[in-house]
């Protein structure tokens, strides 16, 4: 890892407390979950099912409401797949805009493929989506058996946040349509959490976005019987997932983000929005010409920065070099020499888009890092 990490939102490193905690369910509790004949299995069992109570009461959710997966991308999966029939010559909708994270868009393409119907939304240059377009598919849509609007709480590559409650509004008007929102970024900020996921029908998130491990995450269903599982088995999850839980991920995920919610990280977040505007005064004193595309009000820990004329790929790649981390567009992307889809919707050309940086913050940062990283950037940028 570089010396200054300025990428937390393609991840975070893991914190000492999931670390410890995944290591003492495996080297003490390894038993299967399933196994309830054993004391072993009892133990692990009771594990899985606090950790899952833990996460409820939290977001205020019941127990019975939380799906543990392997990460948001499989949550988007099971979500958009298990609540869309296939094969059904356009008589279910799916609408969503091209700024959600592949996990929710390709999901979407693919259901395209196998009969839904898809209704993209246009976004605006700060990525927030059209309501009124919104409410004309909703209207539309109305001759669908079941529609489902997919919308991310916050986005991955700007850090805009949705106007969640009125597009809630706006959805909850049309008896057959149901929102999803993909809160894997909206996770990482104890802003968020508790407040806004029991207005949606289903969300996913990743621990991996909140100091916990990759490789786990959850979904929120309001009715999880309104879900086809998508894999099948042994019947684990309430049928919904069958494997064998990954005790010591879900104990990792759910006392972590047990500590994201507690009242340290609320103080962690005012501080991150207090480096925010620290870096865009630094970006506009330092450099002509920049376009700053995230908005004011957007997640704190992102900040996505054009550089006409530079290419984002050389800029990431000359940092690196000095130990430094950021990513060009979606580190999703990167290996891709395509623009970015978001950044291609909100406005920009082939080239603006490539020109683009996005720069995350996070606690671990000073505004010394900052002023390091502007003079490092100054060497870097033409
Ligand atoms: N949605 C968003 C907004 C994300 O940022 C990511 C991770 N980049 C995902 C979904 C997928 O998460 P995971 O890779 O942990 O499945």
């Amino acid at each position: 890892m570089g010396d200054l990490y300025l990428d937390s939102t393609a991840t975070t490193k893991p914190t000492d407390l999931a670390l410890d905690s995944f290591v003492n369910v495996n080297t003490n509790h390894w038993h299967n979950p399933s196994a309830t004949m054993s004391e072993g299995g009892i133990a692990a069992r009771r594990l899985v099912e606090e950790s899952r109570k833990k996460i409820a009461d939290l977001i205020g959710a019941k127990s019975e409401q939380i799906i543990f997966t392997s990460g948001a991308t499989e949550g988007a999966n099971m979500i958009i797949k298990g609540f869309i029939p296939r094969g059904h010559e356009r008589k279910h909708c799916i609408i969503c805009s091209p700024i959600e994270h592949p996990a929710v868009w390709e999901t979407a393409i693919y259901m395209y493929n196998c009969g839904a119907w898809l209704n993209v939304l246009d976004v605006n240059g700060f990525g927030d989506i059209d309501l009124k377009q919104l409410e004309e598919c909703l209207e539309w849509g109305r001759l669908s058996t079941k529609t489902l609007v997919c919308v991310m709480d916050s986005n991955n590559e700007l850090g805009t946040i949705q106007k969640t409650m009125e597009i809630e509004e706006i959805v909850h008007k049309y008896p057959n349509a149901y929102l999803f929102s993909d809160m894997t970024q909206s996770y990482a900020h104890a802003e968020v959490i508790g407040a806004d996921i029991l207005k949606y029908d289903f969300a996913c998130a990743s621990a991996q976005k909140f100091g916990g491990l990759k490789g786990v995450g959850f979904v929120y269903a309001r009715d999880p019987s309104l879900l086809t599982p998508l894999i099948h088995g042994g019947g684990q999850e309430g049928n919904m997932r069958s494997g064998t839980e990954n005790v010591g991920g879900i104990v990792s995920m759910a006392k972590q983000f047990e500590d994201v919610c507690n009242a340290r990280h609320h103080g962690d977040i005012e501080y991150i929005r207090m480096l925010n505007n620290k870096l865009r005064t630094l970006l506009i004193t330092n450099f002509n010409n920049i376009r700053i595309l995230s908005p004011d009000d957007g997640l704190p820990s992102i900040l996505s920065v054009m550089f006409p004329g530079n290419d984002a790929n050389n800029i990431v790649t000359m940092l690196e070099l000095q130990n430094i981390q950021v990513s060009a567009g979606s580190a999703c992307h990167t290996g891709e020499n395509k623009p970015s889809r978001t950044l291609k919707a909100i406005g920009l050309t082939d080239d603006e888009a490539r020109s683009v940086i996005r720069i995350s913050l996070s606690s671990e940062l000073s505004t010394g890092d900052l002023n390091k990283f502007i003079n490092i950037l100054k060497g870097v940028v033409e």
